[in-house]
């Protein structure tokens, strides 16, 4: 790893010429942010630039944006806690600006009319949660990356009430097809082997394309290893013969794929880093992924002999736009707050590329208002409400430092389950368990902008997957066209290498393993993940003629140690019925407050964060008398 130096991967130049070369110098100030924290009124860092999505360096939870909520967690804000009354009120305040909260703001004005006073506090200095839009400037060219959430998808369909707030904002799921370009078209993918785990460093091209035999005669391996990833690639054996297909499901759900090849398809241990490049669903890995979810799909080998039962699948329609669904929060605060946007009719194409502008989301002439970089830490009732109550809920915020608080006839949380029984001390005792028992998953959204990407081309591969790299993989942002904004054609554009990270540690249990990684992650600093990002780029691209210090024109580091709401799993979690699980459990309205966000599904989707976002508000209403 020591073989390349600063200088070879561009690191000697100072960050604000390194990173912006031709791009914008925006966002250099958030690498390091400061850690200091005034007499327990934490600040959440200023952020240099008031257009946030331009901002490169260390964003997603940046540091400077959380540590109010880890000294709640710490027991910092216990008892009665003081702050400056504003003395604003609400009908609805809302914790937590991601797509729940934007889509309760959104329903509860649907439900009470546009005029209802609403609050939406966020700790971050952008909207949208998890959906953050990346920007880039590069030669005078604006650069789109999603720095989180992805796209409309979903192992399952939209229910009515998400699939109707979509086509309300303007969106029609099935027109997908027009806008992606075929730009790539021929490209495949390759797998990248290091030497660290394998013989050598050596890029194969042809990954599920090339006839495995010969993919794998000419990847670095033993011969012992070679051998054995071919058999299990290309075996027609059913591994469990003495079983019916029932009898067979029931038995995958409860062992892990890494002991289902190890134990039954008789798998070397070595050959096992092979597999640590795979990575499904809510980022289970080999040793956590129930062998069963490997089976389905028919993606992993080891299940091609054997009789399954059948399985109904009805998958989500798929929508990528360049910012992925931050889209979809800007279609909403352009609805919810006027002068937010040009305008408060914009649709899937006209939002791409209209500028947010962020002075309006506070606006006190507004019915509702965003206000960012406010760490919600205590919402707490005044007295009994009875129905009537209009200022039945306080909330105390910290923004620039100081404690403020506010009212509300209702409020929602939709933010984290994990933090909200330290804000909401007086929850009952077992919902606040229930609200403790998910562990979010750690994850890092590495958007890299390249000057062209030349050397994918040479290789005719649009991805790469990174058995046990730094990040698991790497690969071309979607080549996607809509509303004026045009993505690279030509191997000679500019173009964003998008590249995933989920820090873990194999062998331990997966929620054990969420928690080291989302620590690990904490802990490392800005100058620490540049280095990795271009070491791991040369060493991959090298050969194609990449060079780090000459091609890379921008870096923005999206990092989110709480990243997908848990979902339960077949290995690690209780089998019980629906009503007993956590999140159900966990979500119970506690009087006027109500609580929303994905994790209160137990389920990391738009979707579902929209559904819940739904439900809360109902809950609100009821609670008082309104319905
Ligand atoms: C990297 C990544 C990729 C994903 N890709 C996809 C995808 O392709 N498709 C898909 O459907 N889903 C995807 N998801 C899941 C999807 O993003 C989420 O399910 C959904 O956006 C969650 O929305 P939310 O509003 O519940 O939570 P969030 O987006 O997390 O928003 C909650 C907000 O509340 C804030 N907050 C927390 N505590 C406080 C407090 N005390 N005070 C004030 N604010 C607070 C948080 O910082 C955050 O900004 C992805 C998630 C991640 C992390």
């Amino acid at each position: 790893m020591g073989e390349w130096t600063d200088k070879e991967l561009g690191l000697h130049l100072p960050i604000a010429r390194r990173d912006f070369i031709g791009g914008v110098a925006a966002g250099a100030a958030l690498a390091t942010a400061p850690k200091a924290l005034a007499q327990g009124a934490p600040s959440t860092a200023a952020p240099t630039s008031d257009y946030p999505p331009a901002l490169t360096g260390l964003r997603g939870q940046y540091p400077g944006s959380f540590e109010a909520a880890h000294m709640a967690r710490d027991g910092d804000f216990n008892g009665e806690l003081q702050a400056e009354d504003s003395g604003e009120h609400y009908d609805l305040v809302i914790v937590g600006g991601g797509i729940s909260g934007l889509s309760a703001a959104y329903f509860y004005r649907q439900a009470l009319g546009d005029d209802r006073k609403i609050l939406i506090l966020d700790n971050h200095d952008d909207f949208g949660g998890h959906a953050k839009r990346n920007e880039f400037t590069y030669e005078g060219r604006t650069i789109l990356a999603y720095g989180g959430t992805m796209s409309i998808e979903s192992p399952f369909p939209y229910s009515f009430t998400s699939k109707k707030l979509l086509a309300d904002l303007g969106v029609d799921l099935t027109s997908y097809h027009r806008y992606e370009t075929k730009a790539y078209e021929g490209l495949g993918s390759a797998t990248f082997f290091d030497k660290e785990h394998f013989l050598a460093d050596k890029l194969v091209t042809g990954t599920g394309s090339k006839p495995w035999p010969q993919f794998f005669a000419e990847a670095p391996l033993t011969p012992a290893v070679r051998a054995d990833l071919t058999r299990i690639y290309t075996e027609k054996v059913n591994y469990l013969p003495d079983l019916t297909p029932e009898a067979r499901a029931e038995y995958l759900r409860h062992i892990s794929y890494q002991d289902y090849l190890l134990k039954h398809a008789k798998m070397l241990p070595e050959s096992l880093p092979f597999f640590l490049g795979h990575y499904f669903r809510n980022n289970k890995r080999v040793d956590t992924l129930p062998a069963w979810e490997a089976a389905l799909g028919g993606r992993m080998p080891g299940f091609a002999a054997m009789e399954l039962p059948k399985q109904i699948t009805a998958e989500a329609q798929h929508f990528h736009w360049p910012d992925g669904n931050a889209t979809v929060a800007r279609l909403l605060v352009s609805r919810l707050i006027p002068g937010a946007f040009p305008s408060d009719k914009l649709d899937q194409e006209s939002v791409v590329l209209a500028p947010a502008r962020y002075a309006a989301l506070d606006n006190p002439a507004n019915s509702t208002r965003l206000r960012l970089r406010s760490m919600v830490i205590r919402a707490e009732h005044i007295g009994k409400p009875a129905r009537q109550t209009e200022k039945a809920v306080r909330v105390v915020y910290v923004k620039d430092g100081k404690r403020v608080s506010v009212t509300g006839a209702n409020v929602i949380m939709a933010c984290f389950n994990m933090v909200i029984p330290f804000i909401v001390p007086d929850l009952p005792q077992a919902q606040k368990e229930a609200l403790h028992y998910a562990s979010k998953v750690p994850m890092q959204y590495t958007n890299v902008l390249v000057k062209n990407w030349r050397p994918w081309a040479k290789l005719g591969v649009k991805s790469i997957g990174a058995p046990n790299g730094y990040h698991i993989g790497a690969s071309l942002d979607y080549p996607v066209d809509i509303g004026g904004y045009k993505s690279a054609h030509t191997p000679d554009e500019p173009v964003v290498i998008h590249m995933v990270r989920n820090p873990n540690q194999p062998g331990l249990p997966r929620k054990e393993q969420n928690r080291i990684g989302r620590a690990q992650m904490l802990a490392e600093e800005y100058p620490a993940i540049e280095r990795e990002i271009r070491l791991q780029l040369q060493r991959m691209l090298g050969g194609a003629g990449f060079n780090a210090a000459r091609d890379i024109a921008g870096i923005t580091v999206n990092r989110w140690p709480h990243g997908y709401a848990y979902t339960y799993d077949t290995l690690g979690d209780p089998d019980v019925p629906d009503e007993q699980r956590p999140h159900v459990i966990g979500r119970q309205t506690f009087g006027r407050i109500a609580i929303a966000n994905a994790d209160a599904a137990g389920s990391a989707f738009t979707n579902t964060a929209i559904d819940m976002g739904e439900r809360a508000v109902q809950e609100c209403l009821i609670s008082r008398g309104l319905i």
